[in-house]
C-alpha cells in the first residue's frame, strides 16, 4: 500500500503533475494535519520555546511528502494556509511561502528514521541552556523524562540551515528522539505532532526542574536501577526509543507488571507501540487503523490522477 503511494505519487512528479499534490495539500486530511501544526506552534510561541521567526514543524504525509511550516513566520501567528509540502530532496511542491530554512534537518530525521511521523525544533530557554553550556542533563532522576525521553543526546554545532547542520543529529537520531543541538536548542521526533511538542515541554521541564533540584540538594539521589529497569521494559513494550535499549538489544526481560501511572501512561500511549513496534516487524503494521484508512484514501486519490 505504502508502496503503491510513493510510486503513484513518483510517476505523477515525473510527469509534471503538479495537480497530484496539489490534491495531496488541500485534501480533508491534510487539512486536519495542518491544524495540529498551527496548535502546536502556538503553544511553543505561548510557552516561550521559540522567539521571532525560530523554531520549525513538520509531519510526513503518505508517500513521503513533508508538510512543513513557512521560513520568517512567528510561530505565534501561523496560519493553516501558510505551511508548505516539500519532498525528501526538499523540493517545494505547494505553499504560498518558500519553506523553513531548517527542513533539512526535519528531512535527515525522516530519512533515518522510518517511525518519525513529525519533527518540532525549537528554543526553549533551559533546554537550550544545557546545549549552549554543553551540558547534557544527568539521568535516572525523573520518571516523566525516563519514560517519554531517557538519555539525551548533545549534537555538535554547526551553521544552521546548512546540509552539515543537518547531519550533526544522524549520529544520535535513531536511539534519541530527543537532542540537543549546541550553541543552538532543540529537536524532537514523536508518531505525531502532538507528542512531538508533548517531548519539547518534558525536555525543558526536566532540564528546568533539575537545575532548581541541585539548588536544594547538589548531590541528587537517582531512581533505583531495577526500577529504570521496570521503565525500559515497559518503553521496550511500547517501542519507544531509547539508547540503552539498543546498547542492549538482547538483555531485556519480561516486562515487569507496571505501576498504576505506567498502566495509565501506556493507556495514553498505547499508540506509540502500535507506531513503533510495528516497524521492527515492518512497514504494514507501524499504523492505526485511522492512519491506514487514510494512506488508503490518499491511494485512491493518487491512482485516479494516475490513470487521468
Ligand atoms: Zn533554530
Amino acid at each position: 500500500m505504502r508502496e503503491t503511494i510513493e510510486r503513484c505519487l513518483a510517476a505523477g512528479h515525473a510527469q509534471g503533475a503538479p495537480g497530484g499534490f496539489d490534491d495531496l495539500f488541500h485534501a480533508p486530511e491534510t487539512a486536519a494535519l495542518k491544524e495540529e501544526v498551527v496548535r502546536a506552534g502556538r503553544k511553543l510561541w505561548e510557552r516561550q520555546y521559540v522567539d521571532g521567526n525560530g523554531g520549525n514543524i513538520s509531519v510526513r504525509l503518505p508517500g513521503d511528502m513533508i508538510l512543513c511550516t513557512p521560513t520568517m513566520m512567528s510561530k505565534g501567528d501561523l496560519r493553516a494556509d501558510e505551511l508548505c509540502l516539500v519532498d525528501l530532496d526538499n523540493k517545494l511542491l505547494c505553499g504560498c511561502r518558500p519553506q523553513t530554512s531548517e527542513i533539512l534537518l526535519h528531512l535527515e530525521i525522516y530519512k533515518a528514521v522510518p517511525e518519525a511521523r513529525a519533527v518540532i525544533h525549537c528554543h526553549p530557554p533551559y533546554a537550550t541552556a544545557h546545549a549552549l553550556a554543553g551540558v547534557v542533563p544527568p539521568g535516572n532522576l525523573l520518571s516523566e523524562q525516563e519514560i517519554f525521553i531517557g538519555p539525551v543526546a548533545l549534537a555538535p554545532y554547526e551553521t544552521p540551515g546548512t546540509p552539515a547542520f543537518a547531519a550533526t543529529v544522524l549520529p544520535y537520531v535513531r536511539n534519541h528522539n530527543t537532542i540537543l543541538l549546541a550553541h543552538h536548542g532543540i529537536v524532537c521526533w514523536a508518531d505525531t505532532v502532538t507528542h512531538a511538542e508533548w517531548y519539547t515541554e518534558v525536555i525543558e521541564t526536566y532540564c528546568k526542574t533539575v537545575m532548581i533540584a541541585r539548588q536544594l540538594q547538589p548531590n541528587l539521589e537517582e531512581i533505583p536501577a531495577a526500577k529504570i529497569q521496570e521503565i525500559l521494559a515497559l518503553k521496550q513494550r511500547w517501542g519507544l526509543p531509547d539508547a540503552r535499549l539498543s546498547a542492549e538489544p538482547k538483555a531485556q526481560p519480561c516486562a515487569p507488571a507496571a505501576p498504576a501511572k505506567a498502566h495509565a501512561a501506556a493507556a495514553r500511549n498505547g499508540h506509540h507501540a502500535a507506531a513503533r513496534n510495528g516497524h521492527a516487524a515492518g512497514q504494514s503494521a507501524r499504523y492505526r487503523p485511522e492512519v491506514e484508512a487514510l494512506i488508503a484514501e490518499f491511494t485512491e486519490r493518487i491512482l485516479r490522477l494516475a490513470e487521468e
